[in-house]
Formats: C-alpha cells, structure tokens, sequence
C-alpha cells in the first residue's frame, strides 16, 4: 500500500487534534480528506509528510516510516501545502530550479520545462511569483510538489481561495496528474471530492466517521431518495402522503412538492396513478439523490 496511518493520536499541548486514526491507501487510488475546519486534515497530512511526528502511533509511505525514515518519505512524496506558501520574490523558473536543486535532480532544465508544460504555466514563466494569480501560484504549488516525480500525492485543499474558473482548471489539472499517481486531497468542499476523488474518508474532531468509495457512501447513509414532482393544482399533504412509497412530503414554491421516498419501489409510476386518479397533471417529475453535503452535515453535525 501507499500510505499507511496506524493509531495515531496528536496532541498540541492538552488538544487532542487527532484520536487513534488508522487508514489504508492503496497506489493509484484518488482519496479525498473531508472534514469541516478544525477536524484534523492539515495535520493529518503533516505526520503523513513528516513535518510533524505524531503523539501515538504510527505513519508509512511506500512502507517507510515517517518518524524514522523521513528522507526516504520525503522522495516518494510531494505535498502541496494549506495556503501554498511560495517565495514571492522568485521568478516562477528560478524557484522551480531551486526546488530541483534540494531534490538533487541530475537533468533539472528538462524536469523544470516538463512541469512548466505539464501545469500550463508556460504563459507565465517568465514572472516573479509574487506578480501571479492565485489559480497561477497554486500552479507553481502544484510544479515543485511534482518536480521530483513523486508517486504520492498530498495536497491540502489545493483550491481553497480560487474563483470558480480556476477551480475547474485546477481540478483538471488535478484530474490529470491523478492518473498515474496515488493522491490524497484534503477539502471542505463535498462537490470537490465528488468531483474528483473514488473513495472519501471523512474526518470529525480527529475522527474518522466514514471512509467508502464515493458513489457508496450515500446508499450507505440513506435508505429513502428524493422525488421532485409538480402538479397543476394545489394538492394537500395528507392526500401525497397516501401515495405509496412517501414517507414525506415538503410544500415547495407553487405547486412544487419534495418528496422523500423508500428506495425499494419506483415511487414516480405511483404518483402518475395517483395524478390520473385524481385528476391531477403532472407537470414535472424528476428522481435526486441525497447530496453528500448533507450526508456530511449529518455526519458532522
Ligand atoms: P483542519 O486542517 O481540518 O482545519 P487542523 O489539523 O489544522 O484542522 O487542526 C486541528 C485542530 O488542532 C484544531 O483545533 C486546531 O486549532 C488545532 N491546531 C492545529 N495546529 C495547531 C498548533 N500548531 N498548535 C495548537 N493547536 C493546533
Ligand atoms: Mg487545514
């Protein structure tokens, strides 16, 4: 496996900021670290890349130790830290081959233009990093984490602080390099893990509280879906209440109702029935899956 977390516990002074987590990631695998602020993400990533040493417990990369056998994590690893620190006064190729120099790269000037092609930063090479946008630095974050071709992955919220376009970019450039190698990316976004990651571990007060392949967690949390349907006329709640397979019925705008629904029976076949009894038209009707946002609310909460 590519990252093993055995019963770590962390403590800053007398705060517990995480409690006996164990974890397993195999390589290839794209796992997204979920969790509100404060859970224990960044410093869960830093025992994982050997900036700090847990209290208790245990952490391996590619089976080395990240206590004992730092140097050998720290080749197999490349991190994209919270808030991306750079150094501002650099040019964007100056730091890149600074980067390559502490990683002892042998054929840096090829390396530094592969990774300048690689996270499309070819526009911007020429600028000091300080006179980038921020979709830009997380770019170069993204360039020097990769430079010495690591197989690991971490990077912690890597779209936290960028405009809708650029998360979208930055996603795709994400999307990218996660194909070939072993990735864990913490967020508090769920859309972002949906978008990106096959498997979520979601951590709560140095918790982990679900670990599941994305598309499982939420038939693993909800037994009922939702049914959004619109009639042509007020209807009561009592009367969508006898429609078979409604265990619930929220009054939306207009006519609109949101329903919530055991998932075993096509609930929409009875609710057309139920219309042509009654006389109702349906003007819409549609099936929605619970989000994961709520599932992490409840979760969470
Ligand atoms: P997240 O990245 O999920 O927001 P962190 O790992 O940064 O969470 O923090 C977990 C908990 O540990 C928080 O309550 C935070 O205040 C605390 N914490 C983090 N870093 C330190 C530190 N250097 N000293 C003391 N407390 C810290
Ligand atoms: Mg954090």
């Amino acid at each position: 496996m590519s990252i093993q977390v055995k019963n770590v516990t962390k403590l800053y002074r007398h705060q517990k900021a995480l409690d006996n987590v164990s974890l397993t990631i195999e390589k290839g695998e794209i796992v997204g670290l979920l969790g509100p602020n404060g859970a224990g993400k960044s410093t869960l990533m830093k025992i994982i890349t050997c900036y700090l040493p847990p209290t208790e417990g245990e952490a391996f990369v590619n089976e080395h130790n990240t206590a004992t056998d730092s140097m050998a994590v720290r080749r197999v690893i490349g991190y994209l830290p919270e808030n991306n620190p750079l150094y501002y006064d650099m040019y964007v190729k100056e730091f890149l081959d600074f980067m390559a120099g502490l990683h002892h790269l042998k054929d840096k000037k090829t390396r530094i233009d592969e990774m300048i092609a690689l996270t499309g930063l070819k526009p911007e090479m020429h600028k000091r990093i300080g006179a980038l946008s921020k979709g830009y630095k997380q770019r170069v974050g993204l360039a020097q984490a990769l430079i010495h071709n690591p197989d690991v992955l971490i990077m912690d919220e890597p779209t936290s602080g960028l405009d809708p376009n650029q998360i979208v970019e930055i996603r795709e450039l994400i999307r990218k390099i996660g194909s070939e190698k072993t990735v864990l990316l913490s967020t508090h976004i769920m859309q972002e893990v949906e978008a990106l990651c096959s498997r979520v571990i979601i951590i709560d007060k140095g918790k982990i509280v679900a670990d599941n392949k994305t598309e499982n967690l939420r038939d693993l949390f909800f037994s009922s879906e939702i049914i959004l349907v619109e009639f042509d006329q007020k209807v009561s709640k009592d009367a969508i209440l006898t429609v078979k397979g409604v265990k619930n019925a929220i009054s939306k705008l207009g006519n609109n109702w949101e329903l919530e629904v055991v998932q075993t029976t096509d609930t929409r076949k009875e609710l057309f029935d139920f219309a042509v009894r009654n006389n109702y038209k349906v003007l819409s009707l549609a099936k929605e899956k619970h989000s994961i946002e709520e599932l992490f609310q409840q979760l969470t909460k």
